[in-house]
């Protein structure tokens, strides 16, 4: 260990700041923020480094830097582009035994300054011991990403609850059990999703019954197929679920983001195979939660459109376990985005239906609707009824020349694009020999549809889907 992770306290507490500078700038934030008694010395400073000091009563001494600076200051931050002076502050503080930060020089540092994560009181510090502040840089966005900001109200909630824990359970051990199964169970997701009402009563029972429950029930959209389209709450859910359950359409590479010890149930179904019922699936999804698991229950697309997601949370609260939905990309906007196609677009497409042609009740679409002009019409589950459509809504008054694209794998890289009319395009995918999942763009805007992929998705992230055929999926 070349260095030794300290947190200090600096509230009030006297520190030099060397420079005038953009990099002094950035400094004296820094020290602002953790409440330091700041001195700024410098023969020159910028306009807004003026105004900061003038702003927060820092002291600033314009005059070139002599030894005698140091005196008063506990710790010291050198911040010039003069590596002289940066090295006169470093030998001056070494002499006074004080602590002194060179930006940008990590042989004359006694002392370098992170770069943080700022939850606080939840304060996460990465350093390189100054090999790659760029590094270091790039690893701290990395774990923001996996930190959503409100992960600093659940630590000040446990901060709060602490001593009431401490009184209830006097072993140390016991005491960190609990605290790491209410942690690991549902009061996070409460906390995270501001819920604090929710999260009290957590705590409450759990200390009532010495046994944190933690079971509950994640509706997760999982997005067109594309991993990078998922939610940031989507891959944390993904990375903190103990059972996932999961759709056919969710591509490979987005369960691959789950937690390694993850179990994987799959209830996928494929047209004219017999599947997992609904029922079934319900049933299932209350055991788990009754036995205390955090369930995701993982869906192409977004789980409230033909995700039947809707049924689940209703099975869910009849049950009175506790659900939350996190809503994905639905197909329409992943493959409209994928293929250049506006849903609506100015004078041209003012409306925009999402429908199926595939209905559980065997109650037939509302074709005069469906064929009204000036709108763009999204069908989903609609290849095996591909040329019946068309025609039906010809026979409705739509134009047979009508625009109209088929849009196979939208958003990722075994996407297909077939662009035609209402006249041609059942021809154009049969002979083009189109397959499931696939989305119907009846409208004007459906002329607008390109070949390639456009959306900025890159062949790096390849082979999302298995290689296996897929056939017509639907939810139904
Ligand atoms: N809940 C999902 C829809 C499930 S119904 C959502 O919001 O997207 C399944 C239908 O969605 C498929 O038959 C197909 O019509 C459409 N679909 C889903 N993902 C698709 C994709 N990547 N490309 C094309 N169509 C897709």
């Amino acid at each position: 260990m070349d260095y030794f992770p300290l947190y200090t306290r600096l509230t009030n507490t006297p520190c030099l700041i060397v420079g005038g500078g953009d990099v002094a700038l950035r400094k004296t934030r820094l020290l602002l923020r953790a409440g330091a008694e700041l001195t700024i010395v410098a023969p020159e400073l910028t306009d807004d480094l003026l105004r900061l000091a003038a702003d927060h009563g820092i002291q600033v001494i314009k005059d070139r830097f002599i030894e005698a600076h140091i005196e008063a200051h506990q710790f010291i931050i050198a911040a010039t582009s003069d590596q002289a002076i940066n090295k006169e502050v470093a030998a001056a503080a070494k002499a006074a035994m004080r602590f002194c930060n060179v930006v940008d020089d990590r042989d004359l540092s006694t002392a370098i300054v992170p770069a943080i994560v700022d939850r606080s009181p939840l304060l996460i510090a990465v350093s390189t011991g100054g090999n790659s502040p760029v590094l270091a840089t790039r690893i701290r966005q990395q774990i923001e990403q996996l930190l959503p900001p409100a992960m600093a109200d659940l630590a000040t909630f446990a901060g709060h609850w602490r001593a009431a824990v401490q009184e209830k359970i006097d072993s140390h051990d016991e005491r960190r059990r609990f605290w790491q199964k209410l942690l690991e169970g549902r009061l996070t997701s409460q906390l995270l999703d501001g819920d604090i009402d929710a999260a009290t009563q957590s705590i409450e029972a759990a200390l009532e019954s010495n046994e944190p429950s933690g079971g509950e029930a994640w509706i997760v959209g999982a997005g067109p197929g594309d991993p990078e389209l998922l939610t940031l709450k989507a891959a944390r859910v993904l990375r903190s679920a103990e059972v996932i359950v999961h759709d056919r359409l969710v591509a490979p590479a987005v369960l691959e983001m789950a937690r390694k010890d993850a179990e994987f149930i799959s209830v996928g179904k494929k047209a004219g195979t017999k599947s997992i019922s609904q029922n079934e699936i319900n049933e299932l999804l209350l055991q788990l939660v009754r036995d205390g698991k955090r369930v995701c229950r993982l869906k192409g697309g977004d789980p409230f459109v033909f995700g039947r997601g809707g049924e689940e949370i209703e099975a869910l609260e009849t049950a009175g376990l506790p659900w939350r939905v996190i809503p994905g990309i639905t197909a329409a906007s992943g493959c409209a985005a994928a293929a250049g196609v506006p849903l609506t677009h100015r004078n041209i497409a003012r409306a925009l239906v999402m429908a199926t042609a595939h209905t559980a009740d065997e109650n037939e679409p509302d074709w005069e609707m469906l064929s009204r002009p000036a709108q763009t019409v999204v069908f989903y589950m609609g290849l095996s009824r591909l040329p019946e459509i068309c025609s039906r809504v010809i026979a409705m008054g739509r134009d047979i020349e009508c625009p109209a694209a088929l849009i196979e794998n939208g958003s990722t890289n075994r996407q297909r694009v077939f662009q035609g009319t209402l006249g041609t395009l059942p021809q154009l995918a049969a002979d083009a020999g189109a397959s499931s999942p696939a989305l119907l763009i009846i409208g004007e805007v459906a002329a607008m549809a390109k070949s390639k992929n456009t959306a900025g998705y890159e062949q790096s992230v390849a082979d999302l889907w298995s290689t296996t055929a897929r056939t017509e999926t639907s939810d139904t």
